[in-house]
């Protein structure tokens, strides 16, 4: 990687952020369009949220939270072994309650142990959870969603208590689409997530997306605020803008929320301490879930690392707020920066900029996405 001291004027374009959305444009605009990119980065790394590291005990650790990598794309697979190796994605979840695991995403391991009643098959399931089923054409909100999958008593068991904690705000004043990212099975299948690939990076995330950014045409410039570099990008060079979309304009149109979490890493004297990388805990203690991310890594370590999670009011934002005052805030910073595409040339990518929750695989696509635009432009 080119790590560069001091900016310049003289680049062809300019990426604000150096997580998967810049290090995906940067390494396309450099190698196809043969731009000179500049990446200006806050942190003083690169791969955003999906950076890994290493603790102090050894163990690989997920510095903001796991990332556990899938795709249903191929050709998103094929772009980004160029970048990394794969191990298999292992990521499997339980929820605590009541000091029991039960599996989670709910499916027909769960229920047999939440109904106690192991000769629950899924014909018997499906009966079963019609009977419970509070029925709601069109949820609007995460409550309803989740009641007209599952019913009260498994709502109130493993979503209530734990979207509470996680947003500080009740699911039913939450968008459908909070509750809605977790399937529901009536199968044994324990996986987190259904997508055709799952898969984590042999080397780890920091390490696929610094190989993105080692081509000759790309600098990096780290611990720089956008805003103290603003006003030196020549007005109408290409910039990629992918840090929060309210800062950018200032908060003309108000505040946007922001879901801001905390880790608390601690390191214990053995090989593995859960059985899978990730326990929630809807009903106890004040942190949601705890991760032991070597079960996905799979590094092999006499010690390990558990990261305790607590959502937070303040602090780097993490997640957008997907609920109605928000949606109104967004709409009037997006007219703003379709007009800003097209007078200056700036373009807004990725979850802090587009205020949407994005997987790491859904915000390479939009960077695929921007990257389109911006070629036929130069195409032209
Ligand atoms: N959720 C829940 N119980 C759980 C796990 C998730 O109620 O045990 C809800 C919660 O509102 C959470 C949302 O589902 O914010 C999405 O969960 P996911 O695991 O995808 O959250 P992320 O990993 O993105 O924080």
């Amino acid at each position: 990687m080119n790590i560069v001291k001091e900016f310049r004027a003289d680049y062809d374009a300019y990426i604000i952020g150096a997580g998967p959305v810049g290090c995906v444009l940067a390494e396309r605009l450099a190698s196809e369009l043969n731009l000179k990119v500049l990446i200006v980065e806050k942190r003083n790394h690169v791969a955003g949220n999906c950076f890994d590291t290493y603790h102090q005990s050894g163990v690989m650790i997920h510095r903001y939270g796991p990332h556990y990598f899938r795709t249903n794309s191929e050709e998103m697979v094929q772009y980004l072994s160029k970048f990394t190796g794969w191990i298999p994605g292992n990521y499997i979840v339980k929820s605590s309650v009541n000091g029991e695991l039960y599996p989670f995403p709910i499916n027909l391991l769960t229920l047999r142990k939440f109904f106690n009643d192991e000769t629950l098959d899924a014909d018997g399931v499906e009966a079963l959870l019609e009977s419970k089923r509070i029925k709601c054409e069109n949820p609007t909100n995460s409550e309803e969603f989740v009641l007209s999958r599952v019913g009260k008593d498994m709502y109130e068991t493993f979503y209530l208590g734990y979207t509470l904690k996680q947003w500080s705000i009740h699911p039913k004043d939450l968008a459908a689409s909070v509750c809605g990212r977790i399937p529901v099975r009536l199968n044994t299948d324990e996986r987190y997530v259904d997508h055709k690939f799952q898969l984590t990076p042999d080397k780890g995330f920091t390490a696929m997306f610094g190989n993105m950014v080692t081509h000759e045409n790309i600098d990096i410039l780290l611990e720089a605020d956008f805003g103290s570099i603003r006003n030196s990008i020549p007005k109408g060079r290409l910039t990629i803008y992918t840090g929060q979309i309210d800062e950018y304009f200032g908060h003309s149109h108000g505040q946007l929320e922001w879901r801001s979490l905390e880790f608390e890493f601690k390191e214990y004297d053995q090989e593995y301490i859960q059985p899978c990388v990730q326990i929630n805990y809807p009903k106890e203690h004040d942190y949601t879930r705890t991760v032991e991310i070597k079960h996905v890594t799979g590094q092999k370590h006499p010690h390990t690392v558990i990261s305790y999670e607590y959502p937070r009011a303040e602090g780097d934002p993490y997640y957008p707020v997907p609920r109605e005052k928000n949606d109104a805030i967004y709409k009037q910073y997006k007219s703003l920066a379709e007009q800003e595409t097209l007078n200056n040339n700036v373009y807004f990518c990725g979850r802090l900029a587009e205020y949407k929750y994005f997987n790491t695989d859904e915000v390479i696509d939009r960077a695929m996405n921007t990257f389109y635009l911006i070629k036929s432009k130069y195409d032209n």
